[in-house]
């Protein structure tokens, strides 16, 4: 590591910022991997990584009260001086798990420092945010600071997985009465090279979620020889419904908190362009023409899409299927529900020979307020640190945690206090995670600010 340089780049921001970052990447080396299969987690590596942040952080774990969560999730309660409703912070321990094949080029849990940036699965899905916060936790406790209301710290063992632990932290909070004044998790970030065109970074601040689900297919038939096949049998009637869906896609609507985005990112997008984003609520029916026009992402932002992802017939060549499946995969859009995606879906194949199976149902999440204190709170906060970035609501496309949060608290907020290039974001779940060094002191520097300026 060029020690020299990563000296004289942070300096600036304080003089034990070496010692933070070393403990970040230490905390990036422990493989706190979650798979699918419970039985593949290497639970060991969990406890490590517990056992080191306890280390790393001791006023931390000293003045704060720990509830274990399941068996490796944490809650962590800092009392503050008014009654007022708490905040929750969270982040999350586990990461995805690497392919092998995939051209890492710095070892994934190596946590190397290379062109000013710390290389590493978890740099910025999400051991970035976990160790940010406890990082200005301890500054603040280091210099008795005492939060104006109380502050919850809540990170998730299971989250890359659905686990369990996310609703059971809301279930402990819920069992001692905590309503949150507003939850933070991962989600936006001070996104640059967000929308083509858009010369400034976005704040993009997740106000609401995605619902996902997915419906399985079925058709049955006799099945049989192969040699004496008759038209119309279960492989074909799913090949008709998947080739139906593709055609009958949803249609595209604008969510409020998009509308929003697009009357913030107006003054920023290409002149031809401004006069659209501006009356976005008025040229809706355009807007979304267009949008959906513009390629998989663009299209994503407007409506509830399908993907089949799996398919099954016979499991011999020469054996008709007397059964094949398609699942279908939904993503849905705030204003859509399981329950109306599944009637859609329906709707579409057009055939009542096959069944529908709802395997999995997480509705959208509600929209958080983005015109209210605590919002304003997220917003003018990103304005100290980030000067040149856009703050805004917008509807996030992946699933985090806090949707479990809704049930407890209607202000749910996603936002990662972390510039993030495109490369950047395609890297999470991906390869080549990393972080520059100092854009994560200014995402410490963002938390110390954020609990240092809540309302008493
Ligand atoms: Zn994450």
């Amino acid at each position: 590591m060029p020690r020299g340089l990563l000296g004289a780049s942070v300096r600036s921001v304080t003089e034990v910022t070496d010692q933070d970052v070393e403990r970040f990447r230490a905390l990036i080396r422990v493989p706190t991997v979650s798979y699918a299969e419970e039985a593949a987690i290497e639970v060991g590596h969990f406890e490590t990584f517990v056992e080191l942040l306890a280390a790393s952080f001791p006023l931390l774990h000293e003045h704060l009260d720990l509830v274990r969560i399941l068996e490796h999730s944490l809650l962590l309660h800092w009392r503050g001086r008014s009654a007022a409703d708490p905040v929750v912070l969270m982040a999350h321990i586990d990461v995805v798990p690497i392919d092998e094949s995939a051209p890492w080029q710095h070892p994934p849990f190596g946590a190397e420092i290379h062109d000013g940036a710390i290389w590493g699965r978890g740099t910025l899905d999400d051991k970035g945010s976990l160790v940010g916060i406890c990082t200005a936790v301890e500054r603040l406790l280091a210099d008795g600071f005492v939060p104006p209301r109380d502050v919850w710290l809540s990170f998730g063992a299971r989250e890359e997985v659905s686990g369990p632990d996310a609703p059971a932290a809301v279930e402990e909070l819920r069992a001692r009465g905590v309503t949150p004044w507003f939850v933070l998790d991962e989600g936006g970030a001070i996104a640059h090279g967000a929308f083509p065109g858009v010369q400034p970074p976005l704040g993009v601040v997740g106000v609401s979620e995605k619902g996902t689900t997915t419906i399985e297919l079925r058709a049955e038939g006799r099945g049989g020889h192969s040699s004496t096949p008759a038209p119309g049998g279960p492989t074909a009637r799913i090949a008709r419904a998947v080739v139906r869906l593709e055609k009958r896609q949803f249609a595209g609507s604008l969510p409020e908190p998009t509308l929003e985005l697009f009357a913030r990112m107006a003054p920023h997008v290409p002149a031809p362009l401004r006069p659209l984003f501006a009356n976005a609520r008025r040229v809706q029916p355009l807007l979304k023409r267009v949008l959906l026009a513009s390629g998989a992402e663009s299209a994503a932002l407007v409506r509830t899409t399908m993907a089949v992802t799996t398919l099954s017939g016979s499991p011999a060549h020469n054996v008709i299927a007397s059964s094949a499946t398609a699942a279908v995969n939904l993503r849905i859009l705030v204003g859509d529900t399981v329950a109306s995606a599944t009637e859609h879906v329906r709707k579409a194949i057009a055939d009542d020979s096959i069944r529908l199976e709802v395997l999995d149902a997480n509705e959208p999440s509600p929209v958080s307020p983005f015109d209210d204190p605590a919002f304003e709170l997220l917003t003018s906060t990103i304005g100290e640190l980030f000067e040149d970035a856009v703050p805004t609501p917008y509807v996030m496309m992946a699933a985090t945690d806090s949707r479990y949060f809704t049930s407890i608290c209607p202000r749910v907020y996603r936002f990662t206090p972390f510039r993030m290039t495109k490369a950047q974001r395609e890297s999470i779940h991906s390869y080549d995670e990393h972080i520059g060094v100092d854009d994560w002191l200014n995402g410490v520097r963002w938390y110390t600010r954020l609990i240092e300026r809540l309302p008493a």
